[in-house]
């Protein structure tokens, strides 16, 4: 079995390999040769974490697979992540297990990845003005990912911790790019795409905020309770997501299906879009949303990635079970 380090996962995958596995295990997933398993994920009523898997296969890329992992509030505290993740692949042929990969970074860049292929299909080719709701660990990775999918002249951004907001402008001084922190309204109206990535359990964006021709990326919401979007402004997008029965379940999805204003059919798998079999976006008026909940699939499709590379970089440790 071999094991692929945490850094060495910083080493080899960048954002245009995360961004070319995702793309390809959601197109996989549309056509219907890859599928995720029901999700775990429990309370394990010690040191107040939350631990789950998350686990599928993709047929078309034979990747088999589970990540094992999830929230530990304490952990910052001893100057570690919160978010714990590691990914075992096993050999579909056998069961053989095949490899243990170091999953924090590869999660950010495979949720990054996510919302980037959303803005690749559905945002209008003209989008100048990036919104960011959201300041945390991810929201670098997110806006990174964002910028490189079209001619974006500006970032502005919002946080409910206003002193988190300096993440967001050492990420698009980084990138060259002006920051401005704006209020809601301004958010709503000036920005072509939004991206939320917050843990709240409130809506943060209100249908009367946003322009036409807006595409949001919401990538927070990947629990039970959790919510970034009024559920009027979810009812009058042209929704999408990586996968309908968990946009319904712990998606954004799930406040506009409890109060009745969508049904699951209104909801498109991204990768149909992907394949050619949606269109996508129809108008430069149209709402477009993507329901980002984050699927199994995404994080078996980086880690195998991953792996390949560090085998071929020689930096893969080789171990007896
Ligand atoms: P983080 O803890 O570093 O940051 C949390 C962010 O949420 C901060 O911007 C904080 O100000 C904001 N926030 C906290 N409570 C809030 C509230 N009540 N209302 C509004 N904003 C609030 O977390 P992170 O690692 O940046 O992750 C952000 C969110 O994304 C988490 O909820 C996480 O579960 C989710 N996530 C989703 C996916 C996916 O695939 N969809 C993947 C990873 C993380």
């Amino acid at each position: 079995m071999l094991i692929v380090k945490e850094e060495i996962c910083r080493e080899v995958i960048g954002r245009t390999e995360a961004f070319r596995a995702v793309e390809d295990v959601f197109a996989a997933m549309a056509s219907g040769k890859a599928y995720n398993f029901p999700v775990i994920r429990e309370a394990i009523g010690y040191a107040d974490a939350l631990y789950g898997f998350k686990s599928g296969f993709d047929k078309a890329g034979l990747v088999l697979g589970l990540k094992a992992g999830g929230y530990w509030p304490g952990n910052e505290a001893r100057g570690l992540t919160n978010h714990q993740s590691t990914i075992f692949l096993f050999d579909p042929d056998t069961g053989q297990p095949k490899a243990m990969v170091g999953a924090n970074y590869l999660t950010a860049v495979r949720t990054a990845a996510a919302s980037s292929v959303s803005i690749k299909h559905l945002a209008r080719s003209n989008s100048k003005v990036l919104g960011m709701i959201g300041a945390g660990f991810q929201s670098a990775f997110q806006m990174q990912a964002a910028l490189e999918q079209r001619n974006f002249e500006k970032v502005i951004g919002w946080n409910l911790h206003s002193e988190m907001l300096s993440r967001l402008e050492e990420t698009a001084s980084d990138a060259g790019i002006p920051f401005e922190a704006v209020d809601l309204d301004r958010l709503g109206r000036e920005a072509d795409v939004i991206i939320s990535i917050t843990s709240s359990f409130d809506p943060i964006i209100m249908k009367a905020q946003i322009s036409p021709g807006t595409h949001l990326a919401c990538m927070g919401t990947d629990t039970k309770g959790k919510q970034e979007v009024d559920a009027e402004l979810f009812a009058i997008a042209t929704v999408f997501t990586d996968e309908i029965a968990q946009s319904i379940s712990i998606g954004e999805a799930q406040h506009a299906i409890a109060i009745g204003l969508i049904k699951d059919t209104d909801i498109t798998p991204i990768g149909a879009v992907i394949n050619g079999d949606h269109k996508g976006r129809t108008s430069d008026d149209e709402i477009t949303l993507f329901d980002g909940t984050g699927v199994g699939l995404q994080d078996l499709a980086v880690a195998s990635v991953a792996v390949e590379l560090a085998i071929k970089h020689g930096k893969a440790t080789e171990i007896d079970l």
